[in-house]
């Protein structure tokens, strides 16, 4: 619906704006506003019929003022360089929001995933890997996975980093090896990857939310739980439902790329999103997956499109999808009571001030889907010391983190009486030009 807005324009639309609280100097600006090295790479891969079909993808490093370039992978049909520059950028202020030492980086490769077989996928995987090899590495730039990739493609990858690194070396050191594999997280838990990594996204997003309905007293109303709707189910999508459901909210609607299911009724029932994943997994698809308590049955519930879903009347808006999904074009109809940004980029700069007008919090992704990259980099400290945390070990120092960083921004929101949005983007410009 959107496809137009150039996410690249809207990433600069909020720096902007922070800037307005900064004091800094052209080149300091120039520097947030321009990626340090743009990599475009181009592929051939054989495909499973024999034919040979041409790839391109692309790596943005943004920013490096505060350590290794990091983010994610991205396979999408319609990925492109201004998506990436703004999804790199967006990682650099991540990374200094969640007060990790590391930079901004991300990638991608236009492909639509669910079109190959397993086999394309790894040649495909090992292909990009080695396209970017030499700009890549576990002090330089620190891959992990994004939309449609996975921990067995971050497998893939390191594999193929590593065989092309040591000359396809046969022995290599535990150390040296362990070190190499930092070249990239979200890898799997057997193969140097960190327990609570595939869940940590959603994780950190349920104790940032936490930590906002605590402040802003906000509780189910009149003994009722809060409601919540959730637009995408991926790993994020999936994750964060899970949490919330866990913390007692009720899921009463949540979609994937092709559509919505919603309960029938909003005022007492809720999705159980371990049993909507379990049936998406046996039916292949969403759309009939209507479980509410421990039962799945088509009684419970209606499906509606991704736009109807982002409307509905409900406490919690979650946009996990895709960018650009709250626009000045729906903006006006939002009838959440908070927005929790756990997709990178969901909503536009002039839906902003319209939500900012009508009183509607919008917890910032640069925030509120931290915990992801910050578990990454407790996956890539434990690859550099040759160690191993345990999972409680993990989850309590991603609380830390977290509630540390939604602090911060809380502050600075009051302090400089301005959304969270910018109070995020003030607390890390000042972090990467070394000001605090
Ligand atoms: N792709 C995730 C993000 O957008 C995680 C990045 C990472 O772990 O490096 O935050």
């Amino acid at each position: 619906m959107t496809t137009k807005i150039n996410p690249f324009e809207n990433a600069m639309g909020q720096l902007e704006k922070a800037l307005k609280y900064l004091k800094l100097e052209k080149w300091q600006i120039d520097r947030l506003r321009n990626p340090e090295k743009i990599i475009s790479v181009n592929f051939p891969i054989k495909m499973d019929n024999g034919e040979t079909k041409f790839f391109h993808g692309f790596r943005v490093q943004h920013n490096s003022a505060r350590g290794p370039y990091k983010g994610g992978i991205r396979y999408h049909p319609q990925v492109d360089m201004d998506e990436v520059k703004a999804l790199a950028f967006w990682m650099a202020i991540k990374c200094a929001v969640a007060d990790i030492p590391m930079g901004g980086g991300k990638g991608g490769v236009e492909v639509d995933p669910k079109a190959l077989s397993e086999k394309e996928l790894e040649r495909l995987s090992r292909a990009y890997a080695r396209a970017i090899a030499d700009d890549i590495g576990p002090y330089k730039d620190v891959p992990a996975p994004d939309v449609n990739t996975t921990p067995q493609i971050m497998k893939w990858m390191v594999d193929e980093y590593i065989k092309y690194k040591t000359n396809n070396k046969k022995q290599i050191a535990k150390k040296e090896k362990s070190i190499l594999m930092g070249t990239f997280t979200g890898k799997p838990v057997d193969c140097g990857g960190s327990l609570g990594r595939t869940e940590a996204t959603g994780r950190g997003g349920s104790f940032v939310l936490e930590a906002l309905l605590a402040k802003m007293k906000l509780k189910g109303r009149c003994g009722k739980e809060l409601t919540v709707a959730v637009q995408g189910f991926g790993n994020v999508g999936y994750y964060i439902a899970k949490f919330l459901h866990e913390m007692g909210m009720r899921i009463v609607a949540l979609s994937d790329s092709k559509g919505a299911i919603v309960v029938k009724n909003m005022e007492k029932d809720g999705f159980n999103p371990d049993l909507v994943l379990k049936c998406k997994k046996e039916k292949g698809k969403l759309s009939s997956c209507y479980c509410v308590g421990s039962v799945c049955d088509l009684k419970y519930g209606r499906t509606m499109s991704n736009e109807e879903l982002l409307e509905l009347p409900v406490d919690i808006l979650v946009p996990s999808a895709l960018e650009n999904q709250i626009t000045g074009e729906n903006a006006g109809r939002i009838k959440a009571k908070i927005i929790h940004e756990m997709a990178n980029g969901p909503t536009t700069p002039e839906a902003d001030v319209i939500l900012h007008k009508k009183g509607i919090p919008v917890v910032p992704d640069v925030l509120s889907n931290s915990g992801g990259v910050t578990v990454s980099c407790f996956e890539w400290e434990q690859n550099l010391k040759g160690q191993h945390w345990t999972e409680k070990a993990v989850n309590a120092k991603l609380k830390q983190k977290m509630v540390k960083a939604f602090e911060a921004i809380w502050e600075t929101a009051k302090r400089e009486k301005t959304d969270l949005r910018t109070a995020a983007f003030i607390v890390a410009i000042k972090r990467i030009m070394g000001k605090t």
